[in-house]
């Protein structure tokens, strides 16, 4: 029967074809950027679903992080391969922990500790070692790093030095911190994002009849960015295939950004030598980026060492010709923002769709000024990593309570009894759902969700001060007309991203931002490794672009402050007019821009929150805090979110009784 099998290897070329074909025994796809791996992979899997070989409940696709996961999901259900499961490590750990924990242990499995930082912060202070905020987020790094590694707090000192890690601080010290954190955590019955994954593995392995179970739902796996897997993570994927081979992977050593989580290119590399049957099938025709935008990767990629340097695949751009890359060099960094959201703006204008154009940059806490900047040329923009305040469980909730009671006219609704002006009304009907007009105490989670109803009520108050004669119904109609309004710009706007959250994505057009020494690299790379994995952040920035790509950078902070930075080290000799780059190319002599546009005043930025792991901002508008990084693989997923939010929603239950 004709299943539409081969109308899925259209549009492959033959190696990827190889690929799609394979699907019997190990195959490895060693490829640089823009290659079409994530292709390749979707269409294997879409091809053998088609033709009746793999049978779709029986297949697991592994990626990184949640966007990528749901991106494979969006490709396969368009392939017509629906079925499918595409998740994390740890949503697919998680998931089968809590199937299998009755079973394996008995009881519940432990809440997922949601602040661990305090955690750590408590564990330090038994251990009566004094830490600071910046020293308990260095240690927190080093116990996750520990745990990814599988090192015990005993082994923690030695297997720094094998590592050749640099500890932050006495490892003898962070070791005493690990184990009573570790006890604290046991004391608790709760479990942090990496015991996800360690409790998983414990279990298949110390429960064969477990592990047989898990075998026979999965048969076939594939993991996209295979270089960036951790050992952890690569035993937790043994376990889950035991003694079969229906195994493939795909990945770029050059685009290795997680080595911090203690991820490692060697799995990808070696992979041969444990499998020694295995499929190896190399791309390195460039499906992304014009001829120019590729010229940049292959001169980044020349300048990489450690092990990316020993795969390195020139890559071989596909496209047409397009503009050379433009390197500008700013006063300050109101300048750059100003000049970036106007050469957007001009992009938007000229006919580039304002959702295919990003802003990417280090960190998170980088962003506040692209929004201002962004705001004030009249760019709609999406923040990645971010929840807005009307997508809160709470806030939806209080959304439904407050329609109910406003259907119901307030007249029979006995909550209302008593209760006179708008605000009232609407702190009664919250207070259906747990809410008291006094905070709870302490600064947890039951006193954010507190904060955000207490938002609700002081939009009650403001909507009442301005329309004194409306109702329950009015101010329903008006938070549902904020929610929409708010929600709107996001559908197709500017992206606004970390170079971490930006992998395995692609924009027509790039605004590489804030590239001095010191930002990139980061400040605190210090040792050659991690100076590499900055240069290898700041190649998988460029791979991003399809066609227009800007790099640039500002020498002052503050208009009128002092031009005291640098550009980027790793911009020497690929800019034009330095070193290698020059006369390249037509255009390549072209020097630097220098960016104009009048300086701006001086703007406060809120620092924003950051995840420990990737420095993303894990603020908000309005002052909520969100619980969760959507930026990096090391922090929490959807699911893991939504157990939270429903214990959240509990305890305030239990607060309220
Ligand atoms: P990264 O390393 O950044 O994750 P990748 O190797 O996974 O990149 P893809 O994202 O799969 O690359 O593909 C890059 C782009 O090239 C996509 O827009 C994809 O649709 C396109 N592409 C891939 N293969 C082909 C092909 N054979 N013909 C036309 N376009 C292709
Ligand atoms: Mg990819």
């Amino acid at each position: 029967a004709d299943t539409g099998a081969d109308a899925v290897l259209e549009g492959l070329d033959p190696e990827q074809r190889e690929v799609a074909t394979t699907l019997r025994g190990p195959v490895c796809v060693l490829a640089g950027a823009g290659t079409g791996k994530t292709r390749a992979i979707t269409h294997r899997i879409a091809y053998g679903v088609r033709s009746g070989v793999l049978p779709p409940a029986g297949v697991l696709a592994v990626t990184f992080t949640n966007r990528a996961a749901g991106e494979m999901r969006g490709r396969l259900r368009a392939l017509g391969a629906e079925g499918v499961q595409a998740r994390t490590f740890h949503s697919a750990a998680l998931r089968q922990l809590q199937f299998f924990w009755p079973r394996a242990v008995g009881g519940e499995p432990p809440r997922v500790l949601e602040r661990k930082v305090q955690l750590v912060a408590e564990a330090a202070a038994r251990s009566r070692i004094r830490l600071d905020r910046p020293e308990l987020r260095d240690v927190t790094g080093e116990i996750e790093w520990a745990k990814l590694t599988q090192t015990v707090p005993e082994d923690y000192p030695a297997a720094l030095v094998k590592a050749g890690r640099e500890a932050p601080r006495d490892p003898a010290e962070t070791a005493r911190v690990y184990a009573a954190y570790e006890q604290l955590k046991r004391d608790r019955d709760a479990m942090d994002f990496e015991d996800v994954l360690l409790l998983t593995v414990g279990i298949l392995q110390d429960r064969p009849d477990i592990a047989d179970t898990v075998r026979r739902q999965y048969r076939h796996f594939v993991v996209d960015e295979y270089q960036d897997v951790s050992p952890l993570q690569q035993r937790l994927l043994e376990l889950w295939l035991g003694e079969r081979d229906s195994l493939c992977v795909v990945g770029d050593a050059g685009q290795t950004i997680y080595s911090f989580t203690g991820a490692t290119p060697d799995f990808l590399l070696d992979f041969r030598t444990r499998h020694p049957g295995a499929t190896v099938v190399k791309l390195v025709r460039d499906y992304r980026s014009t001829p120019q935008v590729v010229r940049l990767a292959n001169g980044l990629l020349a300048q990489a060492g450690g092990r990316a340097a020993e795969h390195r695949l020139e890559l071989v751009s596909q496209r047409p010709p397009g503009p050379e890359p433009v390197f500008t060099e700013h006063r300050d960094e109101p300048a750059e923002a100003e000049a970036t959201a106007a050469a957007v703006r001009d992009l938007v204008r000229a006919g580039t769709p304002a959702g295919q154009i990003a802003i990417l940059y280090r960190v998170n806490a980088q962003s506040g000024i692209y929004e201002q900047a962004l705001a004030d040329a009249g760019v709609p923009y999406q923040m990645k990593g971010a929840e807005r305040f009307f997508d809160r469980a709470e806030v939806r909730q209080a959304g439904l309570a407050l329609r109910g009671a406003a259907r119901a006219g307030g007249a029979n609704d006995a909550a209302l009894e008593g209760a006179v002006t708008l605000p009232e009304q609407v702190g009664a009907v919250l207070g259906t759902q747990g809410w008291t007009p006094q905070p709870p105490s302490g600064t947890g989670a039951v006193r954010d969700r507190w904060e955000s109803l207490r938002a609700l009520v002081r939009l009650a108050e403001d909507f009442a001060a301005a329309r004194p004669e409306a109702g329950l119904a009015e101010f329903h109609a008006e938070l549902e007309e904020r929610a929409r309004v708010q929600h709107a710009p996001a559908v197709d706007g500017v992206t606004l991203a970390s170079l971490h959250a930006a992998k395995g994505l692609e924009w027509d057009a790039v605004f590489l931002v804030g590239l001095t020494d010191g930002m990139l690299p980061i400040t605190h790379a210090r040792t050659p490794e991690q100076i590499e994995e900055e240069r290898r952040l700041l190649y998988v920035g460029v791979t991003r672009a399809r066609k227009y790509l800007t790099l640039s950078w500002a020498l002052a902070r503050s208009p009128g402050g002092r031009a005291s930075r640098r550009p980027s080290r790793f911009l020497d000799g690929l800019r034009p007019g330095s070193g290698a780059a020059r006369g390249r190319g037509p255009g390549g002599g072209g020097g630097i821009e220098r960016g104009s546009g009048p300086a701006s005043g001086r703007r406060r930025q809120r620092e924003p929150a950051r995840c420990r792991v990737c420095g993303s901002s894990l603020t908000e508008a309005a002052g909520i805090k969100l619980r969760r990084c959507a930026d990096c693989p090391a922090t929490m997923d959807e699911e893991l979110y939504e157990r939270l939010r429903g214990w959240r929603l509990e305890r305030a239950r239990e607060l309220g009784r």
